[in-house]
């Protein structure tokens, strides 16, 4: 199969990549200069363990290849992915919808013969019709189809998601548009993943109620750790207990400072605003985006306690600025609300991040970086661990409570426990949904 993939972001230069390995020619296509240049120089601008390798393998066996040039890259395709971004509309909600339909309209002006339109951008339900109408108003004589392929692959586990995934979405309307769809996911038919065939507007919703009840199941165990603060429970014991129960799961039951990142804030509310369209109000999904607000505001609560009440001239040192480890990303990270309350209250922070320290140069004003986790906690009067990266998992804390002017732990992932921090010699320890001191 010939396949151009429109959009180079994670979903894309991931699908990109995976699907050349699977051995179709796919040509990756960006509107962003800088991007293509340095694909096209064997970089990766994203950083996702295991992509630039299988990048430059596909690569150098010819079949993957990158353009600013969309018409041409169009022209020699079977399948086109929309793979572009679907941001939050400024002030109600709603996904915005403008890159992918100038997407779709620049795919029918190019395209000159059949093709299927496949989105894989997240997209509310009703979008790939609009899709089917914007390419037949821009070239009524075009044959081709529009198929729904939702991605559901995480960052800094993309590849495998993607090569060994779940499940795999796909919304069709014709035969024949189901089987291009069936020839480029051949390689996981043939290895018995599931897929599962729909309609356009089941796949569509399938996303996001996938991804709104991974959010519910995140904020309910937040919930649940702010009571056990209460009534003296520990969160990591009550998210054991729970999660054995084969019909809860232990996934995504780990309390911590509030879901962010690239999907669920704004999914959750783009779901929120289809139901508000639909006069069908979607109430649990708009509770658990006002609890997640009000958890990340909990979290600033923890820190100005353990200061003592104010941030005013307090050294702070963040651990994990981007909003999961082994990704750079930080769109909607937890470390965009938390950091700038710090530096609003008068506190010095120095931060350090694997791969984080790019995207939040430019989105943290006015902090300082370090390159590791000691150089940080040098002279702070608070250590606060924001994103559990595996370089913060096994720190030396007796080594960073000595470094430190009056060591201090927030530790908002749950890694270590008061014991460790109590033994470490550290003055106070708070975390998530367990008991603290100091
Ligand atoms: P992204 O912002 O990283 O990438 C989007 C890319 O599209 C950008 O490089 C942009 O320059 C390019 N683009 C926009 N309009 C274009 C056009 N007309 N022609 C060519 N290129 C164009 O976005 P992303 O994180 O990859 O997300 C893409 C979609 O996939 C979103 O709808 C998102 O919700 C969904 N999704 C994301 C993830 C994730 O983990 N990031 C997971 C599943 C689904």
């Amino acid at each position: 199969m010939r396949i151009a993939m429109i959009g180079t972001g994670y979903v894309g230069l991931v699908s990109g990549v995976c699907f050349s390995d699977f051995g179709h020619e796919v040509i990756c296509v960006d509107k962003d200069p800088r991007k293509i240049e340095k694909l096209e120089r064997g970089e990766v601008p994203i950083f996702e363990p295991g992509l630039d390798a299988l990048m430059i393998k596909n690569v150098e066996a010819g079949r993957l290849s990158f353009t600013l040039d969309l018409a041409s890259a169009v022209k020699q395709a079977d399948a086109v992915f929309i793979a572009v971004g679907t941001p939050t509309r400024r002030g109600d909600g709603h996904a915005d919808l403008t890159y992918v339909m100038a997407a779709a309209e620049e795919i029918a002006k190019a395209a000159d013969r059949y093709i299927v339109i496949v989105t894989k951008s997240t997209v509310p339900v009703g979008t790939n019709a609009k899709v089917r109408e914007v390419v037949a108003a821009a070239n009524p004589d075009l044959e081709f189809d529009v198929a729904s392929n939702p991605e559901f692959l995480r960052e800094g586990a993309a590849i495998d998601d993607f090569m060994k995934p779940d499940r795999v979405v796909v919304g069709v309307e014709t035969e024949r548009a189901a089987q291009v769809m069936s020839d480029i996911y051949r390689p996981l038919y043939l290895r018995d993943f599931p897929i599962v065939t729909t309609d356009l507007e089941s796949a569509e919703m399938i996303k996001y109620a996938a991804n709104a009840f991974l959010a519910v199941k995140i904020t309910f165990i937040n919930e649940i750790a702010a009571l056990c603060e209460k009534v003296g429970a520990d969160v990591k014991q009550v998210s054991k207990g729970m999660g054995l129960d084969g019909r809860i799961g232990n996934k995504f039951l780990h309390a911590g400072p509030g879901y962010g990142g690239s999907c669920f804030p704004k999914d959750t509310k783009a779901l929120a605003r289809i139901g508000q369209e639909h006069a069908s109000p979607m109430l649990i999904t708009e509770a658990v985006i006002k609890i997640n607000e009000d958890v990340k505001r909990r979290m600033i609560d923890k820190l100005l306690d353990l200061c003592g009440g104010s941030f005013n001239g307090k050294t702070v040192a963040v651990l994990g600025v981007t909003f999961k480890p082994n990704t750079d990303d930080m769109r909607d990270a937890p470390a965009l609300t938390i950091v700038p309350a710090l530096v609003g209250g008068g506190a010095k922070v120095r931060a350090c991040d694997p791969q984080g320290r790019h995207e939040g140069e430019a989105l943290l004003p006015g902090i300082g970086w370090s390159e590791d986790p000691y150089a940080a906690a040098e002279g702070a009067d608070l250590l606060v661990i924001l994103t559990e990266w595996n370089e913060f998992r096994a720190l030396d804390l007796k080594r960073i409570a000595g470094a430190m002017t009056t060591a201090r732990m927030a530790d908002l992932r749950n890694v270590y426990s008061a014991s460790d921090a109590e033994a470490a010699g550290f003055a106070a320890y708070d975390s998530i949904g367990r008991a603290g001191y100091g």
